[in-house]
């Protein structure tokens, strides 16, 4: 049973309502959500909604019906995010665990972290303990792989996931390890899953390999149950079936049906779960397509001469082929690969930021504020921001670390407000991030269409819908400059002949209904934003430049033929009027490079002899 608490329950209310569950016999579970919270009441005393429906602070009792209780949706309907320091599993980000199978030995376990963090992969997985089908074959190298996987996470940062094969050792893992594997032949393995429940790191859970999806989470609320541990990330990892041509079939119907009845994270291992190399990246572009919050993928230097499970294992050519199909694919699935080659610098010592926050133009809910979640994790904090110019005082008077802004759109071009902005302040930028934006119609619950007269829209976002509302000629449009704000506006309103165009997040949050989903005029239509500080970015592949040039023939050629002569590859140039001087043009350019920092150095020196004006606007790793 849970009991939803009503909003505004005090502290006092809780304590009593947890000691009225202890007294019928059970324990009370405490579960705090953004929408809702409720006291789960866990254990196998039989209890009655009515018991605790009148007291102070229970809106309400409900049974829960399936066999599992914290890990349903039922009780929590929000996401579980796991946090690892900057690396968030679960939500908006798509993560990548890769590594050997198995520590084979410190040189190529220290060498594989190295390549891997090179690439931007943030966590590192390998077998210390290794479960395997014959007592004969080679076992893992115990507590001493452990001490070499701590090793390669000291050298590179990256957060190490490695099995635990029995009650007695999770202690000793946890001393090393960030996050707990318990592995396929491992989940019905009881006592291990309650002591995993004893301890406050993740637990990756792997599917038995023949276990139903109903069993698997009732494996998962073993690690739930007790409420100290709340970290479970779920791995399919592909199931027995009667097919011999892979070791093993991935369930990818088991993505949408996990997402629909549990709030856990769940990602998914195409190495074990076919068993052969060249079925590994496929099958993990098709799991994010099919919604994973990650992948784990078995990569060794030398696959032919891995100890173990060489034959499905990757090469680093081949992961490093595999994560620039990932970065394309993520955005579709409204989510962002997550890389730290491609994160904005730590906070540097004695910086006088207030914090760090992320301001954003529009009320909460707005595609920006979307934007600022999947580039710098769901842990920002994001500062709502009437204007544009408004993202960038924040950040150049240091009340915010960052800013993010939309720069560009596959159907409405160039939001030059902002290119303006970027010459006109002291900020850098620091990073990119696409976003698929996906529009809907919002309107108050029991409007319907046919009731429509106004909509209340961004003029960007109207753009983007222009093909919808063209074939709507009645319909007025009023200009709102914000979407989420747009929505907030027709609920005050209590507007019954008007709806907003928006994201379905923003329709959530102010509990409105969604008329009609993907209404944009191409389904593929993508939103570049910037991330922006008053600290530069520690490195990157993408430079952009803003400069003017004389009014003179071959001017802006002599500018290109430095491009073309430092090898940079220009992605994009654009000119635009400048303000105020009739017929006098400024150019965005952006480049990707591949130089050393003097070398680009020396680039934009010549450039600027070319130069009327020139400002780089930043140096800063490129997303795909
Ligand atoms: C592993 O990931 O190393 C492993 C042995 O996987 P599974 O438990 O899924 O077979
Ligand atoms: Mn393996």
């Amino acid at each position: 049973m849970i009991l939803v608490l009503k909003t505004g329950v005090t502290e006092a209310e809780i304590r009593a309502i947890e000691e009225a569950v202890r007294r019928a016999g059970a324990s009370p579970i405490l579960v705090e959500g953004k929408e809702r919270s409720v006291v789960a009441v866990v254990g196998s005393a039989k209890v009655e909604p009515r018991d605790f429906e009148l007291l102070p602070g229970v809106s309400q009792a409900l049974r829960v019906t399936k066999p599992y209780k914290l890990a349903s949706r039922e009780v929590k309907s929000e996401d579980t995010v796991v946090r690892l320091g900057e690396i968030s599993i679960g939500g908006e980000r798509v993560v990548v665990i890769a590594g050997p199978c198995a520590v084979e030995g410190r040189k190529m376990m220290l060498e594989t972290a190295r390549r891997l963090s090179e690439m931007g992969v943030t966590m590192l997985r390998g077998g210390a303990f290794k479960p395997r089908t014959s007592p004969y074959s080679f076992q893992g190298l115990g507590e001493e792989g452990l001490k070499i996987l701590a090793e390669a996470r000291e050298a590179t940062g990256m957060k190490v996931v490695t099995e635990v094969m029995s009650p007695d050792k999770v202690e000793l893992v946890a001393g090393y390890a960030d996050v707990l594997q318990v592995g396929a032949r491992n989940m019905q393995n009881y006592d291990l899953l309650r002591e995993c429940a004893q301890i406050r790191k993740p637990i990756l859970l792997k599917r038995g390999l023949s276990a139903t999806i109903d069993e698997w989470l009732q494996s998962a609320e073993y690690v739930l149950q007790a409420g100290r541990n709340r970290e479970v990330i779920l791995c399919e990892r592909g199931i027995r079936t009667f097919e011999t041509a892979t070791r093993n079939t991935i369930d990818l119907n088991a993505l949408p049906v996990l997402h629909e009845r549990t709030h856990l994270p769940v990602i998914v291992d195409p190495s074990h779960g076919t068993g052969v190399r060249s079925c590994v990246p496929p099958l993990a572009m098709a799991a994010v397509a099919a919604g994973a919050d990650g992948v784990m993928v078995e990569v060794h230097p030398d696959p032919d001469r891995a100890v173990s499970d060489g034959p499905q294992s990757l090469t680093f050519e081949m992961l490093e082929r595999l994560l620039r199909d990932l970065e394309v694919i993520a955005p579709v699935m409204r989510k962002r690969l997550d890389l730290s080659t491609k994160r904005p610098a730590p906070r540097p010592a004695g910086a006088r930021c207030r914090a760090e926050a992320a301001a954003f133009q529009g009320e909460h809910g707005a595609f920006s504020e979307k934007a600022a979640r999947q580039f710098f994790g769901d842990f920002v904090k994001t500062s709502p921001t009437l204007s544009f110019r408004g993202v960038f005082e924040k950040v150049a008077s240091g009340e915010c670390r960052y800013g993010i802004v939309p720069i560009e759109n596959t159907l409405g071009g160039s939001v030059h407000q902002n290119y303006d902005l970027l010459v006109e302040f002291d900020v850098h930028i620091v990073g990119e991030t696409k976003l698929r934006v996906v529009h809907s119609l919002i309107a108050n619950r029991g409007v319907r269409l046919e009731d429509i007269r106004r909509i209340y829209a961004h003029p960007q976002a109207a753009a983007q819908c222009e093909k919808f509302l063209r074939q709507r000629p009645a319909w007025s449009i009023l200009q709102v400059y914000d979407t989420a704000g747009s929505v907030k506006m027709i609920k005050e309103e209590g507007a019954m002949d008007a709806a907003a165009i928006a994201s379905t997040d923003a329709a959530a949050r102010f509990d409105m209904e969604v008329l009609k989903e993907g209404i944009e005029s191409d389904p593929r239509n993508y939103t570049r934003f910037l991330a922006i500080s008053r600290e530069p970015a520690r490195s990157g592949d993408k430079v952009s430049l803003v400069y003017g040039t004389a009014n003179r023939p071959g001017a802006l050629f002599r500018t290109l033929e430095v491009f073309a002569r430092h090898k940079m590859n220009l992605t994009k140039l654009e000119s635009r009027p400048i303000a105020g001087k009739p017929w006098e043009y400024l150019f965005y350019v952006d480049a990707t490079e591949d130089l050393s920092d003097r070398r680009l150095a020396a680039a934009i020196g010549i450039l600027r002899k070319h130069t009327t004006f020139l400002k780089v606007l930043g140096i800063y790793p490129s997303a795909s």
